[in-house]
């Protein structure tokens, strides 16, 4: 029986072991954290939102630059095949109300629980608190603090660099970089921004969602949630954005985000509004009243305009409408929900093998594609995983015996 080696035990190792070991091959996963699959299950404090219903072609597009690269992967393992899988584990599936679909329990624990049991039963092992770091002059597998081990074949399936404290913290970049493997920076993806409030707005409504709002930058224009933080703003409105915005700033230094915070009125119906006389009520109270705004929303204005009470209505309803709001940095990748960059696609074959060293495969979102939330990260992490354990599997099976 060939030995296969997974390090990284998140759900692209765990879905490559279970290919493999069903095609009846000798399976170790191994992992430096003392647990697997940490960052699954904190998806799942979310509800854990495994892929989205939308139609594959739409699907396929979430992926940008590269959706080519990706199409094979996910049109073999498809959101169909994905919640198959999981009510093959027991655990059904729906699809919410944004065509996002997710585990009827709305968590990863117990669909973790029944994939790690089945994965036992199948014959796979597992050694935590192995911290890999590369390979010997022999071709071992080693590890900072366990004996190297020999492997016919290896998937790497070590993650981003978002939430370190979960186990990927990027540290596996140093030993393919010897290699001479090319990576992308990881950056982080589907995080929040830096926006230098002032003292009185943080203390004031740090820990507010801000809603209903329409956030524009450049040609796209989303509606979304966004949460005002005490460093800045995060949410799904700003993640979908979140890829543009941090190369704005990137390249330019900010990112303007304009935000409609009075979606569905037209900009002249609103400054008819705001003509009504004011009759003695403060200023936020006229707002609630004819603009329909939070106190957050109102707070904004003042951001940017000490006495909004003062201007006319026309440009009262303009800075409502089109509101200025400068991004001056993204989150850390320690905050981010995803990390961009990664193996960049010129370093693997269609199976997801190394070129640069036979045997050798990766997948998840070690790889260089980013995505919005909605499905699209877990999806192409599982897709990825399902590729490259059949590129293995058929590895072994022409590997000289
Ligand atoms: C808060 C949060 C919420 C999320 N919600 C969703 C969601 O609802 N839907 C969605 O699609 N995606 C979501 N994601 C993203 C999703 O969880 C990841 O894209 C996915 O976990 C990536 O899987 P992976 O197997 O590639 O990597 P990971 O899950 O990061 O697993 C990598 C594994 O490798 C191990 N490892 C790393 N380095 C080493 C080493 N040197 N030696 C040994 N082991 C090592 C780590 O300990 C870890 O177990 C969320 C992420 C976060 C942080």
């Amino acid at each position: 029986m060939s030995k296969a080696a997974i390090i990284g035990g998140g759900p692209a190792g765990l879905m490559a072991a279970e290919v493999l070991a069903q095609a009846g091959h000798d399976v170790m996963v191994f992992d430096h954290k003392p647990t697997p699959a940490r960052k699954f299950l904190m998806a799942g404090r979310g509800g854990l939102n495994l892929t989205h219903s939308e139609p594959l072609e739409n699907f396929l597009t979430r992926y940008g630059t590269a959706q080519d690269w990706l199409a094979p992967a996910i049109n073999a393992f498809t959101p169909a095949d994905l919640r198959a899988w999981c009510e093959g584990l027991g655990q059904e599936t729906f699809v919410g109300s944004s065509g996002r679909v997710f585990p009827r329990a709305m968590k990863a624990s117990p669909l973790l629980r029944a994939w790690m049991a089945r994965l036992e039963g199948s014959g796979v092992t597992f050694r935590y608190n192995h911290d890999w770091t590369g390979w010997d002059k022999a071709g071992k597998l080693t590890f900072s603090n366990a004996d190297a081990v020999t492997a016919d074949v290896t998937l790497l399936a070590l993650g981003g660099a978002s939430w370190p404290k979960l186990g990927s913290d990027g540290g596996w970049t140093k030993a393919l970089a010897q290699l001479g493997v090319t990576i992308s920076p990881l950056r982080p993806a589907n995080g929040g921004f830096i926006v230098n409030w002032s003292e009185v707005f943080r203390t004031k409504f740090a820990g507010q969602p801000l809603k209903p709002v329409l956030f524009t930058f450049k040609d796209r224009t989303l509606q979304g949630e966004a949460m005002i933080t005490e460093r800045g703003i995060e949410g799904g409105g700003i993640y979908a954005l979140s890829s543009v915005l941090r190369e704005e700033i990137t390249a330019a230094g900010t990112a303007m985000l304009t935000l409609d915070l009075r979606p569905g009125i037209t900009e002249d119906a609103l400054a008819d509004k705001l003509s009504t006389p004011a009759r003695g009520k403060s200023f936020a109270e006229f707002m609630r009243k004819e603009a329909g705004l939070s106190p957050l929303a109102t707070g904004l204005l003042r951001e940017v305009n000490r006495n909004p009470g003062q201007l006319q209505p026309d440009a009262l309803a303009q800075l409502i409408k089109r509101f200025p709001l400068p991004l001056q940095a993204a989150f850390p990748i320690d905050r981010a929900i995803s990390s961009a960059g990664g193996i960049v696609r010129g370093e693997v074959d269609a199976r997801f093998m190394l070129l640069k060293k036979p045997g050798v495969f990766v997948a998840g979102e070690m790889l260089d594609w980013e995505a919005p939330t909605g499905g699209y990260l877990l999806q192409a992490t599982f897709a990825t995983a399902v590729a490259a354990a059949k590129g293995m599997v058929e590895y072994l099976a022409k590997a000289p015996k």
